[in-house]
């Protein structure tokens, strides 16, 4: 018996090790179905199917060598996920950002990166249908809409981060060209872009100075510099952009010279409602392993999610992530409305974001020792949720809109 057991332990180890990591939730709480319409359901099972298929097999091992797939994203376009909020004559789905929220979630519980990425080139679909010219809609945002070219958004630098109105690289007109000039950081997928939506200033200091730039990959005076070594989401490369005197046509501009900070701030009103949807597949996926883990892992006689301090610890993570999902549905439905939504997308980035730090970190916790190792995706999930209370503004940046909304009337 003992050897047909041992003969059989690989098998039984990778049926163990898949139920864990098999996606979908698997707790009583049903805590998205009740909102979600049927084209949205469609989306998620989509997506689901497309990462658990392709994707999960392998994306531990592509994690561990730093590898990003392009041919995964043509794969997404391929399914209609990567134009989801684009309109249908430029190629995209033309729905809204409740649909978009979905499919991300979805698809961040396999691979945060790989839903980083998809936002990422969502934002640079964003600035040019929202700002772009005839021309430059028409030369990329079909090929963006079907995962046939990737975005990337350049605003940040090594002094400007937070306060990134103070970014100094500059763009100097020179008849029909403008020659950029300076170094760009923290450019995710910088190193795999078709093009990259970069600020630089062209006027005076300040917001009010800079101006947003197509700046397409191959073009002479534009290097990749250093990719960043970093704690998680590694298959998703983190770029310094190095531009030296590079010239590009005047049309690259995207909108009015000048208009280039609030160009960004518009896309990240809506990034952080992705970053915000990233977030909750990060923690669904964190609270399912744990919770499965808590029904079948016994210690003293009895599995532990009998223990009060496990199950109560289940009931907080599932609350929390309620919760942030609520916030998150509610952020996106106001932006498909045209409502106003800076504000609650701040919130919803915030929360959610908190939220998925805390969830996965109690998931680790409810793993005990086997959730500190690598075989179980929970430290992953915990090491992606870090990045997310950092990019697309931090944490204290959310608060800072929020509350400079909230005192509006008063000054
Ligand atoms: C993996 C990764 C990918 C990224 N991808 C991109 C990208 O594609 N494009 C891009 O443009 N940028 C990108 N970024 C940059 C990211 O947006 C910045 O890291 C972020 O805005 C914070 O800037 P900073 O790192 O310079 O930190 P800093 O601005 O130096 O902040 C340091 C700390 O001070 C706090 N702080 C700063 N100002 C205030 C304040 N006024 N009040 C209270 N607290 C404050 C911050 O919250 C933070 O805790 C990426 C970053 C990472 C890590």
């Amino acid at each position: 018996m003992n050897s047909v057991l041992w003969f059989h332990a690989p098998v039984i180890l990778f049926f163990c090790l898949w139920v864990y990591a098999l996606p979908g939730p698997c707790f009583n709480v049903s805590l998205m179905d009740f909102m979600e319409t049927d084209t949205q359901r469609q989306l998620r099972d989509l997506m689901r199917k497309f990462a658990t298929k392709t994707m999960l097999p392998q994306i531990d091992q592509d994690e561990r060598e730093e590898r990003f797939r392009p041919e995964w994203i043509r794969a997404l376009g391929d399914l209609g996920l990567t134009g989801i909020v684009v309109s249908e004559d430029d190629g995209g789905a033309g729905l809204g950002y409740q649909e978009y929220i979905s499919a991300l979630e979805e698809l961040a519980q396999v691979s945060a990166g790989y839903a980083i990425s998809v936002a990422v080139t969502g934002l640079a679909q964003l600035i040019l249908s929202r700002f772009g010219s005839q021309s430059q809609k028409s030369q990329w945002i079909r090929a963006l809409a079907e995962g046939r070219a990737i975005g990337a958004f350049s605003l940040s630098e090594a002094g400007s981060g937070s306060d990134a109105a103070s970014l100094r690289t500059t763009a100097t007109r020179d008849g029909d060209f403008y020659v950029l000039h300076g170094t760009k950081q923290w450019v995710t997928q910088g190193d795999s872009a078709d093009l990259i939506l970069v600020m630089a200033r062209t006027g005076g200091p300040g917001p009010l100075g800079i101006s947003t730039f197509i700046l397409e990959k191959g073009i002479p005076g534009f290097r990749l510099g250093k990719r960043e070594k970093k704690m998680g989401c590694q298959v998703s490369h983190t770029m310094e952009l190095v531009l030296d005197q590079v010239r590009i046509p005047a049309e690259n501009r995207v909108g009015a010279e000048g208009d280039g900070f609030k160009v960004a701030m518009t896309a990240l009103d809506s990034g952080r409602i992705t970053i915000a949807a990233v977030a909750l597949g990060v923690a669904r996926g964190a609270l399912d392993v744990a919770v499965r883990h808590a029904q079948h892992r016994e210690q003293f006689g009895k599995p532990i999610g009998e223990f009060q301090g496990v199950s109560f610890l289940l009931a907080d993570m599932a609350v929390q992530l309620k919760a942030a999902q609520l916030l998150v549905r509610h952020a996106a439905s106001l932006r498909d409305q045209g409502a106003a939504f800076t504000q609650e997308a701040a919130m919803a980035k915030l929360f959610a974001t908190d939220m998925a730090m805390k969830v996965t970190t109690d998931a680790v916790q409810v793993l005990g020792g086997s959730g500190y190792t690598q075989e179980f995706p929970v430290e992953r999930w915990m090491r992606e949720a870090k990045v997310l209370q950092i990019v697309e503004g931090t944490n204290q940046i959310q608060r800072l809109v929020i509350g400079k909304r909230l005192l509006e009337p008063l000054v």
